[in-house]
């Protein structure tokens, strides 16, 4: 009898400090929990690779064959050579493939932080639109994958890592402005312009 009631209250006090610690983790593990998903926030993000999020808002290969095709027949603005068409298209892809390789190695080595270049030749069409050294997050390139460039075709501007050593004054003019002043996308050049680069006048002449 007196073992079975010392039983008894050795239970309860199992359950209640049971209870007690179980209470103690739930406080606890809120902060952490908040921590987590703060950081969460930013890991999950980084560790996505764009690719998926450009093909959603940029064009086709297809697309910008056909329209390259229709710009032949109209000879209006921008009457173009087979070659040059083709080359528009491989370097269209070639910077895709470009900006999508910088960032994911830039996730692998944690960078935050993006700004925009132009190499190896200014583009006319993206210059009312992005300076060279304006930054963007890497949380807003997930959100917002039309911040990715290629912009438009024969675009020259390209996203370059940065890790918090070069110093972006003397490498930019205007040094280190968000491109995003709110939340909403800044206006982008529309992918239908077209840049002669000097790489594409070569392939004609
Ligand atoms: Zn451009």
């Amino acid at each position: 009898m007196v073992v079975a009631l010392i039983s008894i209250v050795v239970l309860l006090i199992l359950v209640v400090i049971a209870l007690r610690v179980g209470l103690n983790r739930e406080k606890v593990d809120e902060p952490v929990q908040e921590q987590l998903i703060h950081a969460s926030g930013i890991y999950s993000i980084v560790r996505r690779s764009p690719r998926e999020g450009i093909s959603k808002v940029k064009p086709t290969e297809q697309e910008i064959r056909k329209y390259l095709s229709e710009q032949n027949v109209n000879i209006g603005k921008y009457p173009f050579s087979e070659q040059e068409r083709s080359a528009l298209v491989s370097l269209w892809n070639k910077t895709i493939k470009n900006s999508i390789e910088v960032v994911e190695q830039g996730d692998k080595e944690g960078v935050e932080f993006y700004y925009y270049d132009y190499e190896p030749e200014q583009c006319p069409e993206c210059e009312p639109y992005i300076s060279k050294g304006q930054f963007v997050s890497r949380e807003e390139i997930f959100r917002h994958p039309q911040i990715i460039p290629p912009f438009h075709l024969g675009c020259r501007c390209n996203l370059v890592p940065y890790h918090g050593k070069e110093n972006l004054r003397e490498t930019t003019e205007l040094g280190m402005i968000p491109l995003f002043e709110e939340d909403e996308i800044p206006p982008l050049p529309d992918w239908k312009l077209i840049h002669k680069t000097e790489e594409i006048k070569g392939t004609t002449a």
